[in-house]
């Protein structure tokens, strides 16, 4: 557990880390469970049914974690993204995006509040949720091809019940949907194409997503990893592209606008164009442990915090002093030593969320 520090820090909106990077967003895993078996992230032969998976109690509740989101918002979270797991399994779910909802950062703006899901209860779900306060969603799509699909997701869900489900968001009005699809050279890059005239003019935002060496359960090899430039170069060849600027300098995508006016594609290139300098983001996992990274191997305790009495400055002021001695930068590092050494231990992504 992160001790309460002898220096208090109160929150100003303004923290850095020790590579001058401020603090802006927060994903929160809610569930370290999937009814999804993703061959890159949960692998069947590891994620069986003998898998130690959380027990309910060791998860943070949502009062919990409506308490902790108010202590980074103070510090300057704007954007909260809720992941896992597959999120839309919690429960209630709503019931926390109705709390998280009422938060506002400290010049009383609300919220961007977001959601990473598989899609496939989305369907049932999108109201719900866009009632209770959510902003958009964020639906990960490997392949429309649908035996492809079910190879790729090891679990029996067709692609139609995905684009169901992003129908039904459209339709309940979480806007700008994004849609994530992570490629994997031999295994889905034939359905770049196709998903690119899928969506096209569709109002979604398609974005590329390299495939990352996260977790040490899916068999990483850098050979099956199809650079963004070459997605971009097969989609350029049959619908071509004018580069856009960034939304932000924190944006991890990098965007394509298709020049007749057809909406825009994203490619994030994790592996091949690290963009740790302008990383804002912490991770809460499943059971209140703060990562500084995707690719930390350890995590800080706020759940011991949280239930041994410890107050909002205390809690406040640990964040500060963890978020000041950040200098995480893995994907800038990769390939050396100083990675394979931090990376050895590196949790897995459906623990801390994508
Ligand atoms: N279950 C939800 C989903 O799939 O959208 C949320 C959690 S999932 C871990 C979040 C994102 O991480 C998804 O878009 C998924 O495709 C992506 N992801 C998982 N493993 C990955 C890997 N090895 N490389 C790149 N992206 C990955
Ligand atoms: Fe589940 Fe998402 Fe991981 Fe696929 S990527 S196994 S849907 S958590
Ligand atoms: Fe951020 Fe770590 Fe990814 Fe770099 S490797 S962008 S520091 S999460």
């Amino acid at each position: 557990m992160p001790a309460v520090p002898a220096v208090t820090l109160a929150p100003t909106g303004a923290l850095a880390d020790t590579l001058a990077r401020p603090l802006r967003d927060l994903r929160i895993s809610v569930t370290d469970r999937c009814n999804f078996r993703c061959v890159y992230c949960m692998p069947r032969a590891v994620f069986d049914k003998d898998y130690p998976f959380l027990p309910h109690a060791a998860l943070l509740s949502f009062e919990e974690i409506e308490r902790l989101a108010r202590l980074f918002v103070a510090h300057g979270v704007e954007k909260i993204r809720l992941t896992g797991g597959e999120p839309l399994l919690r429960k209630n779910l709503e019931h926390l995006i109705e709390r998280l909802a009422t938060l506002t950062t400290p010049d009383g703006r609300p919220l961007d509040l977001t959601l990473t899901t598989n899609g496939s209860l989305l369907e049932r779900k999108a109201r719900a949720l866009k009632d209770a306060g959510l902003t958009r969603v964020t639906v990960s799509l490997d392949a429309l091809d649908d035996a492809l699909f079910q190879r790729m997701n090891d679990a029996g869900y067709s692609a139609s019940n995905v684009l169901d489900g992003i129908a039904a968001a459209q339709a309940a009005g979480l806007a700008p949907l994004k849609v994530n699809m992570v490629v994997k050279r031999g295994t889905n890059d034939g359905e770049i194409l196709p998903m690119a005239r899928h969506f096209k003019g569709s109002g979604v935002v398609l974005r590329f997503i390299e495939y990352m060496d996260v977790g040490t359960s899916n068999g990483w090899n850098m050979a099956e990893v199809l650079p963004s430039a070459e997605v971009v170069a097969r989609v350029a060849e049959h619908f071509p592209l004018v580069p856009l600027e960034a939304h932000s300098a924190a944006e991890t995508a990098q965007r394509w606008g298709y020049a007749d006016g057809g909406g825009e594609i994203g490619v994030i290139s994790s592996v091949t164009r690290a963009f740790c300098g302008a990383c804002t983001r912490a991770r809460l996992s499943t059971e209140g442990k703060l990562y500084l990274c995707l690719f930390a191997s350890a995590g800080h305790d706020l759940r011991a915090m949280l239930r041994s009495g410890a107050t909002d400055a205390d809690i406040a002021s640990a964040i500060a002093h963890i978020w000041q001695a950040r200098d995480d930068r893995y994907s800038q590092l990769r390939g050396s030593a100083a990675a394979q050494e931090l990376g050895a231990h590196r949790v897995e992504m459906s623990y801390i969320g994508g």
